[in-house]
């Protein structure tokens, strides 16, 4: 579902998402994502998915799987990367993967130690710990003191009898590195605080810092749209570019999301996965509406903004600094908002995967009649197999629930029987709201509302809160709906 909406294209906007699979898709991973594919279908420009597995150990395939999956649910589509090699999975190419890269690592990984720019460490865990607590000890921030950048003969990777090589560190010259972020305008770091960093394990095994630098030059990202929590890596992505002759991308960091209690979302809890909400049957369009409010907002004060209208009004700019709170009540309200939109019989075939799982013979006339009486009380699809389950099963239930008020439990038994009696004389065919009604409003007319409708709807329902009693009848049947009263009188007259 490419929306391509982009009045002038800008085939030089090129974006990516880069997400790791280490973990269940984090909604704050589809996010990013979303204002990075907003942003390049706003351009008709590029959006690139790269999948960011070069550690190994944490890395899984079902962890992809479940990314590829939410993107592909949420409506999120990527333009390309690379075809052989690559199971194809919705979109026509890739995704990208760092795993299928090693050699692009490993040649600029060569270019920076041939120039001088990187230098193998020999420094053990036990020399750095040593190192560590010297420069604590004489009240000095730690980071690496550079023991290795001195050799004197500057030791090519080899191992010598009583030395292994340990990593690859970058050179970071003291300098103020100084960038201009979208979203938090001028930002300017210190190296001279950050000491030599590592980029790699050795040729084969680069580090995330380095990998982004050549895979961004060699993806000719134009702009980085990425976490808050990446910012403190800009600097020293930017210093290895300058090394390595790169352009530098435009980057937008965008705030972390927030619990309610303004606590960062941790990536530890299964409610923050994409699939969550999936699962508990929120519509994409509505996930994806809310997302986007989240933490940007057009101009004007509209809230329901379909995916052309996203796209078209989409502004980098306007995304704010401060975390971007993540309300469940205004997700619950953008889910029922979009299912307003959808008919009866649309939100029944999308509700009907969560209901079988509970009912699985159900009736699709009868569960899109049950929609159309259930539809206000639900946040989400699967609220129906929740709220609707007396439809299914009437739950037992006290007789005096049946009792309206004081009213003498004899005078209930005898106004259920009036209203059974009444409802015998509709044919099946004739058993529907209208003239449900009228029966209704004819008995009621003798006497008191209450105490026809209490009763009536905890005949029905087995419970004191419901649908109006008509609406479930007309959802029910005659059968049904005079077995329900019968059993009612029964429970009175023991
Ligand atoms: N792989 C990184 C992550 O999952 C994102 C890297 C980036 O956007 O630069 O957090």
């Amino acid at each position: 579902m490419s929306a391509k909406a982009a009045a002038k294209p800008d085939i030089s906007v090129r974006v990516r998402m880069a997400p790791s699979p280490t973990g269940s898709l984090h909604i704050g991973t589809a996010w990013i994502a979303l204002f990075n594919w907003l942003f390049a279908r706003k351009h008709g420009g590029t959006f690139v998915l790269r999948i960011e597995d070069t550690d190994k150990e944490r890395s899984k395939k079902e962890y992809e799987q479940e990314l590829l999956e939410g993107l592909a649910w949420l409506g999120i589509d990527w333009d390309e990367g690379p075809i052989a090699g690559s199971e194809k999975y919705k979109g026509e190419y890739g995704p990208y993967r760092q795993s299928e890269r090693a050699a692009h690592y490993r040649k600029y990984l060569e270019k920076l130690l041939a120039d001088g720019e990187a230098y193998y460490c020999y420094c053990t865990k036990e020399d750095l710990e040593a190192q560590r607590g010297a420069m604590l000890a004489s009240g000095l921030a730690w980071k690496y003191n550079g023991h290795c950048r001195n050799l004197k003969a500057a030791p090519k990777g080899e191992a010598s009898a009583d030395k292994q090589p340990q990593v690859i560190r970058f050179k970071v010259p003291e300098v103020k590195v100084e960038f201009k972020d979208l979203i938090r305008g001028k930002v300017v770091f210190d190296a001279a605080l950050l000491g030599d960093q590592v980029i790699a394990k050795d040729l084969d095994t680069p580090f995330y810092n380095f990998a982004v630098v050549v895979d961004d030059e060699e993806m000719k990202i134009s702009h980085v749209i990425r976490a808050e929590d990446h910012l403190s890596n800009t600097p020293k992505q930017i210093l290895f570019q300058r090394a390595l002759g790169f352009r530098e991308p435009v980057y937008a960091h965008v705030p972390l999301i927030l619990n309610a209690d303004r606590s960062k979302m941790s990536k530890r809890f299964a409610d923050v996965a994409l699939s969550e909400y999936r699962t508990k049957g929120y519509l994409p369009d509505a996930v994806i509406n809310f997302l986007a409010l989240m933490g940007w907002h057009p101009k004007d004060d509209r809230e329901i903004l379909s995916r052309e209208d996203l796209i078209n009004e989409f502004e980098l700019e306007r995304v704010q600094k401060s975390g971007a709170i993540f309300n469940q009540v205004k997700l619950d309200w953008f889910n029922r908002e979009y299912m307003k939109k959808l008919s009866d019989s649309e939100l029944a075939v999308l509700a009907k995967p969560f209901i079988i799982e509970k009912y699985p013979g159900v009736d699709d006339a009868f569960f899109e009649r049950l929609i159309g009486v259930e539809r206000t009380r639900a946040n989400t699809l699967s609220d129906f197999a929740e709220i609707g389950t007396f439809f299914f099963k009437l739950p037992d239930y006290e007789p005096k629930l049946l009792v309206w008020k004081e009213a003498p439990t004899k005078e209930v038994g005898q106004i259920l029987e009036r209203v059974y009696g009444e409802l015998l004389t509709l044919n099946d065919v004739n058993f529907h709201r209208e003239t449900l009604s009228a029966s209704i409003a004819f008995i009621i007319g003798e006497g008191n509302r209450g105490m026809v409708l209490w009763p009536l709807r905890v005949a029905l329902s087995g419970q004191q809160s419901s649908p109006d009693p008509i609406d479930i009848m007309d959802v029910l049947g005659k059968h049904e709906s005079l077995a329900r009263i019968q059993a009612a009188i029964n429970k009175l007259d023991q």
